[in-house]
């Protein structure tokens, strides 16, 4: 499988509790490189173009407020079969079916409150580094 890019958000229970550092070394030893990266608080507007696939959810306003509670950090992954190996380190949305050793398992507060955003597509995944990235900030 050819390299490939993914889009993450460590999210803001995470930053809160300073665990920035502790994600990005399970991120980098399942062998995704960080090749953009930046801290950021993002506008509500921000947060609900990108959520807005959530927007007929129940949860979907709530999902808005939490992600602009705080500081998030936004980044570009690479490595091959960066999508489904950064879904692999993440685990379930819910911390609850999450495997051991996974991000989610490891730190999630909830199933809102879940520590990391990864893209579930090929496609998705560059929509979403567009929303936050120009190929100029992007470095291998
Ligand atoms: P993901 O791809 O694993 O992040 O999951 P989804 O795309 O289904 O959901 C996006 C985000 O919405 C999740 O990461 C959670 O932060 C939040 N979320 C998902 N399901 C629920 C839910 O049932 N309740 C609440 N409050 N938030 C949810």
């Amino acid at each position: 499988m050819a390299t490939q890019r993914t889009f993450s958000i460590i999210k803001p229970d995470a930053t809160r509790r300073n665990l920035t550092g502790a994600i990005n070394a399970k991120i980098e030893a399942a062998g995704l490189r960080i090749v953009g990266q930046k801290r950021i608080h993002m506008s509500k507007a921000q947060a609900e173009a990108f959520y807005a696939v959530h927007a007929e959810r129940p949860f979907y306003n709530d999902l808005v407020s939490f992600m602009i509670s705080g500081p998030v950090v936004v980044q570009v992954l690479e490595g091959e079969n960066a999508v489904a190996a950064y879904r692999q380190v993440m685990g379930a949305t819910n911390p609850a079916d999450a495997d051991a050793g996974t991000i989610r398992k490891e730190f999630a507060e909830s199933i809102e409150a879940n520590s990391v955003h990864g893209s579930n597509s090929d496609e998705n995944a560059v929509i979403e580094i567009g929303h936050f990235f120009t190929e100029e900030e992007i470095v291998g």
